[in-house]
């Protein structure tokens, strides 16, 4: 993953993913945007405590960056389920989708940037250069437990009839196990999946454990058909990276988001 600059916007875009003509994608970071602090400055997330006006424009300039416009930006209302929004079809104005709930966007639709934000949880963008078909996935500890990159991977298969083995994921900066130390619940969340507990944490105390929520979902994208040389993951941790990323934990809360976005083009 490449530190790049398109307009304004700071971004890491997968080398993976890059698909010249077929798409365009990355990850931001919290630069340059017009968000005062402790939202400073690129906060992409409308759930956030801070101005609507600031969080607009600094969508709009992502958007702009890319060739598009802010009513062709989609996002979602995330809260840590496993529901996905299909479009399939064209659209104007794609803003009143921010009030859906669901984690995760898949679309065929080209000119439409779809993005998911975040503040420690993965962000994961999928690609079918084949039957051109991309989606964004947010998975915190409770997506990923409940399988959020496999029902992305599912998505595309069923109504898009992709294939897995073309498809290509891009694992976006998250908070590594440096930095995430998760508790009981947790760890019964995951106890409960096919995913062995024990390949993706390490104990660190009584009732304690780091939790590597990235190698969690690589090994659930491998196991939804996907092929190892076609999983890119970031090794930056968001919340060690205080410079580059907004942090959920390490903020205690009061932060912005950044966003994985990717586009179809035209
Ligand atoms: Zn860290």
């Amino acid at each position: 993953m490449q530190l790049q600059k398109s307009g304004k916007v700071h971004y890491f875009s997968s080398q993976l993913l890059a698909a010249p003509g077929i798409s365009a994608q990355g990850f931001t970071t919290r630069h340059e945007g017009v968000s005062r602090p402790p939202y400073n400055s690129l906060n992409l997330g409308l759930s956030t405590q801070d101005s609507c006006h600031s969080v607009e424009g600094n969508r709009s300039l992502l958007a702009r960056a890319f060739g598009t416009r802010l009513e062709r930006l989609v996002s979602v209302t995330q809260v840590h389920g496993a529901d996905l929004l299909v479009l399939d079809e064209p659209n104007e104005d794609f803003s009143h989708f921010q009030k859906l709930e669901c984690d995760g966007i898949v679309t065929n639709q080209p000119g439409v940037m779809i993005g998911i934000c975040v503040a420690d949880c993965v962000p994961i963008l999928l690609l079918d250069p084949v039957k051109r078909v991309i989606a964004a996935l947010h998975a915190g500890w409770k997506g990923t437990a409940q399988g959020i990159a496999r029902k992305g991977v599912d998505a595309m298969v069923t109504v898009f009839d992709s294939d897995p083995s073309t498809i290509l994921a891009s694992i976006g900066p998250a908070i590594g196990p440096c930095c995430y130390e998760v508790d009981a619940p947790v760890a019964e969340a995951f106890r409960t999946g096919t995913i062995p507990f024990e390949s993706i944490a390490k104990a660190s105390g009584p009732g304690k454990w780091r939790l590597d929520l990235t190698e969690a979902n690589r090994n659930q994208l491998f196991r939804a058909g996907l092929e190892e040389k076609n999983v890119e993951a970031s090794s930056l941790c968001v919340s060690c990276e205080k410079d580059l990323f907004f942090s959920y934990r390490r903020d205690k809360g009061e932060t912005g988001r950044q966003m994985g976005f990717i586009m179809l083009q035209d």
